[in-house]
């Protein structure tokens, strides 16, 4: 290809021309090969922004909704599960809460709307409880904390994973409480948890705290209570 076509199209960061090796089949008019190379230049750099936001939310790994037993787990039926992957709940800022004991599909439910979520455009950030505590804590004195936390503040949705694993001291619950607050109206949040509300009150260490919490992040929520034996457990492999 042209060298000036080529440099042009590194001044103006049109990447599927600087590397020269855009190009299209027959003859086409003026128009037609605008076209094709407006559309190959969009679909590029809608691929590049998708991979970025799945780099940016830190999933531990993939979980679909098609791998979801909805037999085996009863808190859930198929219907519910689909009305959350149409993400509307997103647009209209719910928040969604997953209870329930250890191996009983929280965070698989809570990955699966991560993943279709940051790949229809939404800024996502998964983090576990104790990571987020541990964030919050050093983000005055570690640059990669305080870029998490950057990046948190500006999500679309917020997935706190495993609430109730550790207790946390009051300086600790007062921060997650900061953190809530700001995030309040302007982005949803999903957590995962293996206790109940009540017990959420005994983490935090402070009842007046957790109502007040409880109050932002239930104004707008759906709350799935996911019951029965540990998915783990029953589906367990052994080496022999
Ligand atoms: P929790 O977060 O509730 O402790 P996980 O979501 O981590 O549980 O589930 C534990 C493992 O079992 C994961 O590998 C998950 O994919 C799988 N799993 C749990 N529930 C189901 C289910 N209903 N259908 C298919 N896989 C499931
Ligand atoms: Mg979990």
């Amino acid at each position: 290809m042209n060298d000036e076509i080529i440099s042009l199209a590194k001044q103006f960061r049109f990447n599927v021309l600087k590397n020269g090796d855009f190009a299209v089949g027959g003859e086409l008019s003026n128009e037609d090969f605008l076209l094709e190379l407006l559309r190959s230049e969009a679909r590029f750099r809608d691929e590049k922004a998708t991979a970025e936001r799945l780099k940016q939310a830190q999933f531990p790994s993939f979980k679909g909704f098609d791998d979801f037993d909805t037999e085996f787990q009863k808190g859930v039926t198929r219907k519910q599960l689909q009305t959350l992957e149409k993400l509307d709940w997103l647009d209209a800022l719910f928040n969604l809460i997953l209870i329930g004991p250890p191996g009983t599909g929280k965070t698989h439910i809570a990955l699966a709307i991560g993943n279709k979520a940051a790949r229809e455009g939404f800024k996502v950030s998964f983090i576990s409880m104790d990571n987020l505590i541990h964030v919050l804590k050093t983000a005055e004195i570690s640059r990669k904390s305080q870029t998490r936390i950057n990046w948190i503040k500006k999500c679309d949705l917020l997935i706190i994973d495993e609430l109730g694993f550790l207790p946390v001291s009051r300086v600790e619950a007062n921060k997650f409480f900061s953190l809530i607050s700001e995030l309040y109206e302007k982005t949803s949040v999903i957590i995962t948890s293996n206790k109940g509300f009540d017990g959420w009150a005994e983490l935090l260490g402070d009842a007046v705290l957790a109502t007040a919490l409880l109050d932002r992040l239930t104004h707008r929520c759906q709350i799935l209570n996911l019951t029965g034996d540990s998915y783990r457990l029953v589906h367990r492999k052994n080496v022999f």
